[in-house]
């Protein structure tokens, strides 16, 4: 099982993001505190009721984990590890942002039991990080990762955003490039998304984003320049050395169950998807009154199915097609024939040992393709 701890707090608000978090102020350590308790209380119940099962990897994403201190980090992994069997070699990842990230708190948090850091960078360019209001600028990004380095971290990532309002095709290349030679284990490059409820969601008319040709361009020439300097795309967004994929998200990507805590934290165990509340007071309350506030799904076949073919033309490795078969009791391929001649034809995607994958060229157009995938689903109704 996969482990993740939705961390809900961050020093403010980025003026593109969606995710839960709230603003944690320059001295949240009251709230890191009663948080921290309810969470391991939390986690103390779902193991119990999940007869302590093995855990492989655990997570803390957010908001940004690096605001807690690595003594609040270290009690949750201690509780952790007394209560599931965490495998001795499972990889235990944080995001950390830059203005939060210091050698003597990697320090700690080294000590504390992580081992893999996935580095908010975004850009290295003060005026695209003004512009979607991070916290941080380049100078601080750069001394984060050193400051990891110094710490003896063998495992960080880097997190890109591109497509930025004024970003250009030749400044996104060279920021690539620079993030390359700084030589990280892994990159993640996600496009900018302009989601609803954000500051930047509000002014997308008057935003000067890099129009559609560019954004392609980003995408695939940036892609290309990584494998050159040689990280293999896994996933649509990201890049790692051989063996440096993160295994969390591959897990996930996999669709191996996973246990999520912490507000807005969302689980999927046995085809129940569990999706707690976003909102820390109400959380907390539910926490502390002993109630699981999380909204249930029993997820349906067609469910299942979709969730199948969206996580894995996803990844390089593709779709295994006897696994959708296993599910569905359909051929894909033959269900697909016409798309699926079309798209290879045309560099797009390829078959391989009984998997059907998206090239990069594919995967830029991901969301059509699996659009086209889902019609030929069956319905419960139809099975
Ligand atoms: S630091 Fe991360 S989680 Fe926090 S507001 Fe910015 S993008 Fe969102």
């Amino acid at each position: 099982m996969l482990l993740y701890i939705h961390v809900p707090f961050c020093r403010r608000k980025c003026r593109y993001c969606a995710f839960y978090s709230e603003p944690a102020g320059r001295d949240g350590t009251d709230r890191f505190d009663a948080w921290a308790d309810a969470l391991c209380l939390d986690m103390g119940r779902k193991a119990e009721t999940l007869g302590r099962p093995a855990v492989n990897t655990v997570f803390f994403g957010g908001g940004t984990p690096s605001l807690l201190s690595p003594s609040i980090m270290g009690r949750i992994l201690d509780r952790a590890a007394a209560l599931f069997s965490l495998d001795a070699d499972a990889e235990i990842s944080m995001e950390a942002n830059p203005e939060s990230m210091t050698e003597a708190k990697a320090r700690g948090f080294r000590a504390a039991g992580v081992n893999r850091v996935s580095l908010g960078v975004q850009a290295l360019d003060d005026a695209l990080l003004a512009a979607v209001g991070r916290v941080h600028d380049r100078a601080g990004a750069l001394e984060a990762f050193w400051a990891l380095r110094r710490a003896g971290f063998d495992n960080v990532g880097l997190d890109f955003m591109w497509g930025l309002p004024g970003e250009t095709l030749q400044g996104w290349k060279a920021q690539i490039a620079e993030a390359a030679a700084l030589a990280p284990e892994h990159l993640s490059c996600y496009g900018l998304t302009l989601e609803e409820g954000t500051p930047m969601f509000q002014e997308s008319a008057t935003l000067n984003l890099p129009d559609e040709d560019d954004a392609a361009a980003m995408y695939e020439e940036g892609g290309a320049l990584l494998e050159a300097a040689g990280y293999r795309q896994y996933e649509i967004s990201n890049y790692a050395r051989p063996g440096r994929e993160c295994r969390h998200n591959t897990g996930y990507w996999r669709g191996e169950d996973y246990l999520g805590l912490g507000p807005s934290a969302v689980s999927c165990l046995d085809g129940v998807r569990t999706t707690q509340p976003a909102d820390l007071a109400s959380w907390l309350s539910a926490v502390r009154e002993g109630r699981d506030a999380g909204e249930r799904e029993v997820l349906g076949f067609t469910e299942k199915a979709e969730e199948l073919v969206m996580l894995s033309l996803r990844t390089a490795a593709g779709l295994d097609t006897a696994a959708y078969r296993a599910l569905t009791g359909r051929d894909f391929l033959a269900d697909n024939g016409a798309l699926i001649a079309e798209l290879v034809r045309r560099g797009m995607a390829g078959l391989e040992g009984g998997r059907f994958f998206l090239t990069r060229k594919g995967m830029a157009v991901s969301n059509a393709v699996m659009e086209q995938c889902f019609e030929t689903i069956p319905q419960e109704a139809e099975r």
